[in-house]
């Protein structure tokens, strides 16, 4: 499972720090992503790899729903964790259940620790990609600039066909199609390298083979199938328009 959407529901069980930006956005939240997979059919004890893009309120959620899921995090968004809530009051960033084994990502070495380990290569336009399970099926992508360690995913859909997520690359689809739209100052830990990261977006979203999904791409809510349905036939639909044009 790749980030949890804000899955305190009804943005309650978050950090006092965060009580102000929480004022500024009305989160709806009825059914968090545990009721979601469970409506679905899908028990989230059999749920065992949860990724997280990075580590903002709307992104993260209540891990205790999950006993048996590793976590895996960017690697920089270790140094974030050790100051978190509520040893450190202050901190908007919640500590992780006591128990939880947390994994993270660390592309600055050349193979990264996992169990078995990766190498880390070029994808697309990526830098540094992951082969996460070893067999193609789902890579995951440095993408820094909007948060420490912030990743995107790219998932195989049909053997030529490949989804994005591209989590908060960008916040808005005219940043990366047709792309005219810039970032704004304020959603980035750093803004030079955030564009950076959002001109990769915009080659990946030029491949006939890949569908780009950001995370809060309000257009992709009437577009494209919700779980329980998968995204497969509508993957491959998407790029058999972009290969017809
Ligand atoms: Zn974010």
């Amino acid at each position: 499972m790749i980030s949890m959407g804000s899955s305190s529901k009804h943005g309650e069980g978050y950090p006092p720090a965060l009580k102000e930006t929480l004022q500024l956005f009305t989160v709806d939240c009825p059914h968090d992503v545990a009721d979601i997979l469970q409506d679905g059919g899908i028990s989230p004890n059999s749920i065992n790899t949860i990724i997280y893009s990075h580590l903002h309120f709307d992104h993260v959620g209540d891990l205790t729903h999950f006993p048996a899921a590793e976590l895996v995090v960017g690697g920089p968004a270790a140094r974030i964790m050790e100051k978190s809530y509520p040893r450190y009051p202050d901190s908007p960033w919640q500590e992780f259940p006591r128990h939880q084994t947390v994994r993270f990502v660390h592309f600055d070495d050349d193979v990264v620790r996992f169990a078995p380990s990766r190498n880390v290569a070029p994808l697309g336009s990526f830098e540094r990609g992951l082969d996460f399970y070893g067999d193609g099926s789902l890579y995951l992508l440095d993408a820094p600039g909007h948060f420490p360690g912030h990743l995107a995913a790219l998932a195989r859909v049909a053997p030529d066909t490949f989804v994005l997520l591209a989590a908060d690359c960008c916040h808005n689809r005219l940043c990366y199609s047709p792309g005219e739209r810039l970032i704004s100052r304020e959603n980035y830990h750093d803004l030079d390298v955030a564009r950076e990261t959002v001109d990769k977006v915009k080659v990946m979203h030029r491949l006939e083979n890949v569908v780009v999904i950001l995370a809060h791409e309000k257009e992709r809510l009437d577009e494209m199938p919700l779980f329980p349905k998968t995204l497969n036939r509508w993957a491959a639909a998407e790029t058999g328009k972009k290969r017809s044009r």
